[in-house]
């Protein structure tokens, strides 16, 4: 498939895969027992393994396909504190004290990944770039300024508002009406970054079998029976880290989340002077619109790496590759030349109230529903729920006391998605 906006080449396959190929791990039968087993070897999953094989429990993490093929290498590697309601909505609905504390999460989360990359020596460009997030509206420019002026006490973070007079310093582009500059939020290249979980999960003595869905949890005295497209296991405990590809396997789980496809382009590379009138400080950008558009320059700063929705039902990479870039020629007038050399898509895990989750139900340990900003806070509550399974305090977290809720007649499959997004969209348009 060639023609513009694509190369002669296009890919449609993650832009990460071309730096770090998809793991080929040695295609084992599962073990008849483990203590533990995890189901879904992305952030979460290796992340939970990690904790258990390092605490003596002999682990197996399964992967109905390769290793981190799920969002764990499909999305844009950008981090932020990954909390989306504010202390006033969660204040309303928890009480102050527990939305003091999933707040405060969220901004363990994105500390905990700067220790993490650093202590286990995981090279995978991150860096604290900061993020521009622009505002769609005057109104959500002044909302925006008014959020960061009156931070709740305990839970400041550093940011500044750049008005849209000095918006071209942060951004090449008028389509703005200003916004606020987080200096925290950072970049990783998350190809990498799986592959460096993945690699110390292994030598913790985990075993990743790939290519290898479990198909069937029973319950049984001492333990579960996990089926396997390969065989059963008998485990003492287990946890589901299946995130936006919960399926069938898990019927509660699957009640509780909600897939949603999100969709991202990678760009030839851009001449430097251009990306240096674009993107001058090479932050991560996101906008307030409900629907919204995420992008970043690559780590080696030549390419621009565009996401977002762009159908209100789920789509085509190649149906959704030239409608993103459609929006980033609105942003980038000067882009309208530059062709798309990959697109891509995968499914992140909504939830209807907008926060992750991470617990125990009906004996089997889950952390999932990152809604869309799972980079950070995956690895974060994956290593809670290793520690929960091996039973330390430190496991418990703010997010395992918030009921984890489903609504009648759901089932997993969110036939209101279509409609929800028109109306954001709507919604968007009028600031
Ligand atoms: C396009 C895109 C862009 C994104 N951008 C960002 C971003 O910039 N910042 C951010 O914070 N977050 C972002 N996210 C979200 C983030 O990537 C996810 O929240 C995070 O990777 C979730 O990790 P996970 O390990 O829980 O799930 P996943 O990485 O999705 O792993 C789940 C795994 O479970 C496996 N599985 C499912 N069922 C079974 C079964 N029955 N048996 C065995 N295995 C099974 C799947 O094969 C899959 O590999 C993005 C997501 C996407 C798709």
């Amino acid at each position: 498939m060639a023609g513009l906006p694509f190369t002669d080449t296009p890919k449609f396959t993650p832009y990460w895969w071309d730096h770090v190929p998809r793991p080929s791990l040695p295609q084992t039968d599962p073990p008849a027992r483990a203590d533990v087993v995890v189901i879904g070897a992305g952030y979460t999953g290796l992340c939970a393994a990690l904790q258990t094989a390092r605490g003596g429990r002999a682990t197996v993490v399964l992967d109905a396909e390769d290793a981190g093929w799920g969002c764990s290498t499909r999305n844009g590697g950008q981090i932020s504190t990954s909390v989306k309601p504010d202390y006033v909505e969660l204040s309303r609905r928890h009480g102050p004290e527990l939305a003091f504390r999933i707040l405060k999460e969220g901004q363990d989360s994105l500390t905990w990944v700067a220790d993490f990359v650093s202590s286990e020596g995981i090279e995978c460009d991150f860096r604290v770039v900061g993020r521009f997030h622009a505002a769609h509206s005057q109104a959500r420019y002044e909302a925006l300024a008014r959020s960061i002026a009156l931070q709740p006490r305990g839970l400041e973070v550093e940011a500044h508002v750049v008005p849209r007079a000095e918006q071209r310093t942060e951004l090449g582009t008028d389509a703005y009406f200003g916004g606020v500059v987080f200096t925290r939020h950072a970049a990783i290249d998350p190809g990498r970054f799986h592959q460096g979980i993945l690699e110390r999960a292994i030598s913790a003595g985990a075993r990743v079998i790939t290519h290898c869905a479990a198909t069937a949890i029973q319950r049984v005295a001492g333990g579960f029976q996990v089926r396997t497209e390969r065989g059963t296991i008998a485990a003492r405990n287990v946890v589901v880290a299946t995130n936006g590809y919960t399926g069938a396997l898990t019927p509660w789980l699957r009640r509780r989340v909600i897939p949603i496809g999100s969709y991202v382009i990678a760009t030839e590379p851009v001449p430097g002077e251009m990306m240096a009138r674009l993107m001058p400080r090479g932050r991560i950008v996101s906008d307030t619109r409900k629907v919204v558009y995420y992008y970043r320059p690559s780590p080696d700063g030549t390419r621009i790496l565009f996401g977002g929705r762009v159908s209100h039902g789920e789509t085509d990479p190649k149906v959704s590759g030239p409608r993103l870039h459609a929006e980033m020629v609105r942003l980038f007038p000067e882009l309208a030349a530059t062709r798309i050399s990959h697109s891509w898509c995968g499914f992140v895990a909504y939830t209807f109230d907008n926060l992750a989750h991470a617990g125990e139900q009906d004996g089997l340990f889950h952390a999932m529903g990152y809604c869309g900003s799972g980079v950070g806070m995956a690895g974060y509550l994956g290593t809670r729920i290793g520690q929960q399974v091996l039973g330390r305090k430190e496991g418990e977290t703010a997010f395992g006391e918030i009921q984890f809720q489903t609504r009648p007649f759901y089932s997993g499959n969110p036939w209101f998605l279509a409609p929800s997004v028109m109306y954001y969209r709507w919604r968007d348009q009028r600031g």
